[in-house]
């Protein structure tokens, strides 16, 4: 539980952003079945049982989380950020590594969350924004710089999202583990950095029979590495952080298990990577020492970004719809469990 947080130590922080209601939702005859309280607790309850009073009474239609903080469908990209992700940002700055999940069903809000739009842009931008702010604001004698890489991981494969192209290997240097040939996006000015970061979302990779639509299978991971390097007596010394900020595939994927078509294999896949996250957050859970970073190429890139040292946040999305109350009920069961960390 939280008693393990220490000066050393890891913890998730666990939130649940609720988006609001689509019109194609509303169109469908849907209702909100999630109420949020006092910015932390979360009511879900199964209206297919409303009817059914006993049950009802019994307390089995309804389902009570709570979270490090719950927000409801008005709360603004900048307050998601600053709960969220601004301590994180913090941290990176004094050399700390942070990383940020985006958890839920397709159609939840994660990307919403996580890149947003140009209008109202998510965490990675505010993120980098206010990245850029605090070196500014900083007087030191060193010098900053802030590094930029986007991938993907989809179907087992690693591409670069900045310069598409052939499939990337990972190997392992005295960094820790790096996708070979990843492009290096040295930021000047986030007004850049919002640009890059649309169109490199729109080389994620698509269903072939939805041309327009990112893949549900695919989770995008931007890293931010920032240095520092400062001169120490007669010695140049540079301290390094570096923040993940990853848009996870949907999580209703993770138990597909038919493999005798493409698409299952895909599934599988999937399944391999979000199960393997799974059962890392597990093992760190349970106090593990040992944590099986090596079961799927996104666990292997998150390898120093998990556990041991690092800030841990998981933002939960999930619809207010009784049409998803499956997956929404399954995402709040997830991010339950990742809270004991
Ligand atoms: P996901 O990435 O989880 O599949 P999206 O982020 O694409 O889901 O969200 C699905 C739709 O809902 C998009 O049209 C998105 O703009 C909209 N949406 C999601 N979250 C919000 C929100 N908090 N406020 C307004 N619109 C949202
Ligand atoms: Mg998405």
């Amino acid at each position: 539980g939280p008693g393990n947080a220490d000066a050393t130590g890891s913890r998730i922080l666990v939130f649940v952003r609720l988006r609001p209601m689509s019109r194609k939702e509303k169109e469908a005859g849907s209702k909100s079945c999630v109420k949020i309280l006092n910015k932390k607790d979360v009511d879900l309850t199964d209206l297919a049982s409303e009817n059914d009073y006993l049950r009802l009474k019994r307390g089995r239609g309804h389902h009570h989380f709570c979270f490090d903080a719950s927000f409801p469908d008005s709360t603004t990209q900048a307050e998601v950020y600053s709960t969220s992700t601004a301590d994180l940002v913090e941290g990176v700055l004094q050399g700390r590594n942070g990383t940020v999940f985006c958890y839920g069903a397709t159609g939840a809000g994660k990307t919403y969350t996580m890149l947003g739009t140009m209008e109202n842009p998510g965490v990675m931008v505010l993120a980098i924004k206010d990245l850029f702010s605090k070196v500014r604001q900083r007087s030191y004698d060193g010098s900053h710089s802030i590094q930029l890489s986007y991938l993907e991981v989809y179907n087992e494969t690693v591409r670069d999202l900045l310069s598409p192209g052939r499939p990337l290997l990972l190997r392992e240097d005295k960094q820790g583990i790096v996708a070979a040939g990843l492009t290096q996006y040295r930021a000047y000015s986030t007004d850049e950095v919002m640009k890059l970061l649309q169109q490199g979302n729109q080389n994620r990779t698509t269903e072939p029979t939805r041309m327009n639509e990112t893949s549900s299978r695919s989770h995008a991971i931007l890293q931010v590495v920032v240095e520092y390097r400062y001169l120490d007596g007669a010695n140049i010394v540079a301290r390094v952080g570096k923040l993940s900020l990853i848009d996870l595939a949907g999580s209703e994927r993770a138990l597909a298990t038919d493999q005798r078509t493409q698409r299952s294999l895909e599934g599988a896949n999937i399944n391999r990577s979000l199960l393997a996250l799974s059962s890392c957050i597990n093992a760190l859970v349970e106090g593990k020492r040992h944590i099986p970073y090596r079961n799927s190429k996104l666990t292997q890139l998150l390898k120093d970004s998990l556990g041991g040292a690092c800030n841990t946040v998981m933002i939960a999305n999930i619809s207010p719809s009784n049409l998803s109350f499956g997956e929404t009920q399954n995402t709040l069961h997830w991010a339950d469990r990742a809270k004991e960390i």
